[in-house]
């Protein structure tokens, strides 16, 4: 069974819930490619829907804060003999194609839930999960990390521009000892204002 869990509750616990309530219930083939969908009811009931034949089912539990409150203080605790019972009744729509009068009458008889036929679901600790961990920058933090990253940004440019300072003065350098070089083959300097920059002529004139 896949459970698509849109809650805080621990995936994990509610399949192990899911799973064992409809063990016996359903073929091993129909549950391996059922899907148990998982999301808030509005309420603090526990309750669901399905499509008659199909493969899914949807079971709303309440949300952690309306949960009641767990024996260890703090802590709420998840309805587990009632959503066992409700993924039952969901399924045995879904998968099994029942409707409420296949399952023997009326509405409440058809919620199998009820039953004490659950209570084992009570015992599975169906923890919240925690809210994820990333904390809230705030405007201070958020204008001291604009900062850093722009004067990381500078020291980095300023360190490329000493080096392409440093390559342009070693390409100057070696545009004199060419000049130099032509100069002597031929004793002219063709092209001269074109190829060499400036200051190196300014430098060569000096020498
Ligand atoms: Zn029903």
């Amino acid at each position: 069974m896949k459970i698509d869990n849109h809650t805080g509750w621990d995936t994990r616990a509610l399949k192990t819930i899911a799973t064992r309530a409809v063990r016996g219930e359903f073929r091993p083939d129909d549950v391996r490619r059922a899907t148990l969908h998982v999301v808030y009811s509005r309420t603090a009931q526990v309750s669901g829907w399905a499509y008659i034949g199909s493969s899914g089912a949807t079971v709303r539990v309440p949300r952690p804060q309306r949960a009641r409150w767990d024996k260890t203080p703090g802590l709420r605790k998840f309805p587990g003999a009632l959503f066992a019972g409700v993924v039952v009744h969901e399924f045995l729509h879904a998968l099994r194609a029942l409707d409420h009068k296949d399952m023997g009458g009326g509405r409440d008889t058809a919620m199998r839930g009820c039953s004490d036929a659950y209570d084992w679901a009570e015992k599975v600790e169906v923890k919240v999960r925690q809210p994820s961990a990333r904390p809230k920058v705030t405007p201070i933090q958020k204008a001291e990390l604009a900062l850093l990253h722009a004067r990381v940004k500078a020291k980095e440019w300023k360190s490329k521009e000493a080096a392409a300072g440093t390559r342009r003065k070693n390409w100057e350098r070696r545009c004199r000892r060419a000049e130099a070089r032509v100069r002597d083959l031929t004793g002219t300097l063709p092209l001269h204002e074109l190829l060499v920059p400036e200051n190196a002529v300014a430098d060569q004139e000096a020498e």
